[in-house]
């Protein structure tokens, strides 16, 4: 089993502890920062074995060349992105894999919101860390991709196992919600979920992880086959790459 501690960093930044107790190795995802990183090595008298970068923004590599410096931890992060990731040591590509102790780690490819997105799905262990791909009924804005790309690398996580629990690198899902609302009002899951959202966020508490399952049943963005939303946003009988980039564009301003 592998424990996974959320730290709470800049605004609504994650960065995700991945620890295996059996091999003593750990990976830091998405380091936005370095310091409360290492204050958490030093008070478990953890070594840091990766960083695991899902994207080159700022929020996502902050960290990166501190962590190098002082725990000589190896980056691992998207080959293409290799001019613009800090200290990268390790490029991978859509289909590798990688070891942390025994769990393996396969890397899927989720351009988008950058051009050379990926995320980290930690296969035997039903863990999906997805940096600003997906978020919890939401999805990354699209910098450096086409509403299609994005949606074909959704549908990708899309047919994961339903169980496969999500742990994005934002807390946004409060906002997400709301706009959810806005185009499935009738939504009981979204409806309900909300609820519960609200109280975990009147205590600060992260809505971290999700689920795949629970984000077919709320995420606008795994829902472009819903009538209802369709209705909603004025795109019935369309094709559902181009709901989906109707639905990204409202939340765009919304
Ligand atoms: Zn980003
Ligand atoms: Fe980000």
């Amino acid at each position: 089993m592998l424990t996974i501690l959320t730290l709470p960093v800049l605004n609504d930044n994650y960065i995700y502890l991945i620890h295996d107790p059996v091999s003593g190795k750990i990976a830091a995802v998405d380091p936005a920062a370095a310091q409360p990183v290492l204050d958490v090595l030093n008070q478990k008298g953890w070594r840091l074995t990766y960083v695991l970068n899902t994207h080159h923004h700022g929020d996502h590599v902050g960290g990166n060349l501190e962590l190098k410096q002082k725990t000589g931890c190896t980056v691992i992060a998207p080959l293409s992105d290799r001019h613009r990731i800090p200290g990268i040591d390790h490029g991978v590509v859509d289909g590798d894999v990688i070891m942390l102790g025994q769990h393996s780690v396969r890397v899927i490819s989720t351009p988008g919101h950058t051009s050379g997105h990926v995320v980290y799905h930690f296969v035997g262990d039903n863990l999906l860390f997805c940096g600003d791909t997906l978020f919890v009924m939401g999805c990354g804005r699209l910098f450096e991709g086409t509403a299609e790309q994005m949606w074909h690398s959704l549908q990708k996580l899309k047919a994961l196992p339903g169980s496969t629990q999500i742990y994005c690198a934002h807390e946004y899902t409060q906002t997400n919600g709301r706009f959810a609302l806005t185009v499935e009002p009738d939504n009981r899951h979204l409806q309900q979920r909300m609820d519960v959202i609200n109280q975990q966020r009147a205590k600060h508490l992260p809505t971290v992880p999700s689920t795949i399952e629970q984000e077919l049943a709320t995420n606008p963005f795994f829902r472009e086959d819903s009538l209802e939303l369709q209705k909603t946003v004025k795109m019935e009988n369309k094709k559902l790459v181009e709901v989906f980039a109707e639905v990204r564009r409202l939340k765009d301003s919304f």
